[in-house]
């Protein structure tokens, strides 16, 4: 683990083993972190976090420009390492490694751009606000996305003047600690950036509920947000949560139905469905839906699902054996409650180790059934038609979750008038999903609170200061608002 600039093992000295998702087999032992571990995490974190909150933004910027250099010369032997140990295929790892610096530039170059306000207040007075950083910051990392969603998490973070502990996935710890080798060659102060590797229940748990932790950050399933979000309001830590979803794709009558079909597989395929943005509600308009669904089966066909490594593969398998038991059971609940039209079995020709599940559709889904209203995170995806928008828009939003909808309709009062009513945190129309660092994006409802991504995401990584000076010689209450002393 790295803990205040050093390497080191857990203090009780336990590992616990990380696997190859395609074969099921061992590829290395990680450190077990437990509560002693964070602690010494979070101590390195709170003694240098006045240094860095202090450190020129011009500095911190610096520092964030150097890593997306060597981010981008390591691109290859990062990429290998989240192909191996979470199941990406390559080519889509080398694509979203060669993202991340990005949201390392975006960042730095937000970190003397971002300030408070000035406020008109009455009298001869100067009233200003002051963005401050949180101090020491959690971040609880999941295993879909793991260098992603570590670097759009620790950027906003450290540009704005905050240190950090990270806690990755146990699924998925490896590239993480390369990473964190990174954040070393790249000059960052010692204790600035930590990560602690270990189990949820353990490491994550004992990170959320540090007292010393002034900020959590966690992207993951909605059951454990909402227990990290008890942890750290035990002592009043500010929570951003992106949390789980069951995303609508709509195709209207008028959409190009070639496209819409690319789209639709991209949406529940990407990732092996591993997605919290999932296009895993299909609804079809009922002029279209048989052509669609003709077209979409055809598509299917071409999708190739295999070891991570094979250049043909364009979807590799599910992250772990419990992600396996969970998707394959959905499966089989979908079995009793709708059609299946397409999958649903085993995936021949590949490791039988794996934990392989290929694309699977179901068609005449009740709109209260489980499939329907559950996220699966697999590539499963239970199709809906529609034929009045009214009724399609009382559909999607009768959903806990609130993160994310595709429309795909060529008449734009339509698209927007639609999007307009959908409860959810944000909205594509004729177009797929690319993580942008400068586009917001979190939920509503049980999707999450606060935003990662934007300018929108300086909020959930600073605190206000209000600070006031009379500018009256000779200060007195006479410019009170009630005109009498308090
Ligand atoms: P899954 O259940 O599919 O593994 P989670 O959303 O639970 O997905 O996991 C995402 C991250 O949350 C991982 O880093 C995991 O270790 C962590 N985690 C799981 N349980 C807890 C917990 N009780 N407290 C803090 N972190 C946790």
């Amino acid at each position: 683990m790295f803990v205040n600039g050093q390497w080191v093992p857990s203090r009780s000295g336990a590992t616990f083993p990380t696997t190859d998702p395609s074969t099921g087999r061992v590829i290395a032992e990680v450190p077990r972190g437990d509560g002693a571990d964070v602690d010494a995490a979070v101590r390195a974190a709170a003694d240098v976090a006045v240094e860095w909150q202090f450190t020129d933004a011009i500095a911190r910027a610096a520092l964030l420009r150097n890593l997306a250099k060597l981010v981008g010369d390591n691109v290859e032997e990062l990429a290998r390492i989240e192909a191996l140990d979470s199941g990406h295929y390559l080519a889509k790892a080398q694509e979203l490694v060669s993202a991340i610096p990005l949201w390392l530039e975006y960042w730095a170059g937000a970190a003397d751009k971002v300030g408070g306000r000035t406020i008109a207040v009455p009298g001869n007075k100067l009233s200003f606000t002051l963005l401050e950083p949180l101090g020491v910051t959690a971040h609880i990392i999941p295993w879909n996305y793991p260098l992603l969603i570590l670097a759009r998490s620790i950027a906003p973070a450290l540009a704005l003047g905050n240190t950090c502990v990270v806690k990755p996935a146990e699924d998925t710890s490896l590239s993480a600690l390369k990473f964190a080798e990174l954040v070393s060659a790249a000059g960052f102060p010692d204790g600035v950036f930590n990560v602690v590797t270990g189990y949820g229940s353990e490491a994550g748990a004992a990170l959320a509920a540090h007292p010393e932790v002034r900020g959590i950050t966690f992207t993951g399933s909605t059951e454990t947000g909402r227990e990290i979000a008890r942890l750290g309001g035990q002592h009043i830590a500010q929570i951003n949560l992106e949390l789980g979803g069951k995303s609508p794709l709509v195709v209207f009558p008028d959409a190009s139905l070639d496209d819409a079909v690319e789209v639709a597989v991209q949406g529940f395929c990407s990732r092996a469905g591993q997605v919290c943005v999932a296009g895993s509600r299909l609804f079809l308009h009922d002029d279209i839906a048989d052509e669609f669904l003709e077209k979409l089966v055809a598509r299917l066909a071409s999708a190739t699902v295999g070891d991570p490594f094979d250049e043909n593969t364009t979807m590799g398998p599910l992250v772990s054996a419990k992600q396996f038991d969970r998707v394959r059971q959905y499966i089989e609940i979908g079995k009793q409650e709708a059609t299946l039209l397409y999958g649903g079995d085993e995936v021949a020709g590949v490791d039988d180790g794996g934990y392989f599940v290929g694309p699977t559709v179901f068609v005449d889904v009740p709109k209260d059934a489980r499939i329907a209203r559950e996220e699966i995170f697999g590539p499963v995806t239970a199709v809906m038609r529609w034929s009045s928008t009214d009724e399609l828009i009382e559909t999607i939003n009768d959903s806990e979750f609130g993160l994310f909808a595709v429309l795909w309709c060529r008449d734009i009062t339509s698209a927007l008038d639609t999007a307009k009513r959908l409860q959810v945190g944000s909205v594509l129309i004729n177009d797929w999903f690319g993580e942008l660092p400068m586009t917001p994006h979190g939920g509503h409802k049980q999707s999450g609170v606060g935003r990662e991504e934007g300018l929108e995401a300086v909020h959930g990584y600073t605190q206000t200061k209000h600070i006031g000076i009379n500018l009256d010689r000779s200060p007195s209450a006479s410019t009170d608002w009630a005109g009498a002393p308090l």
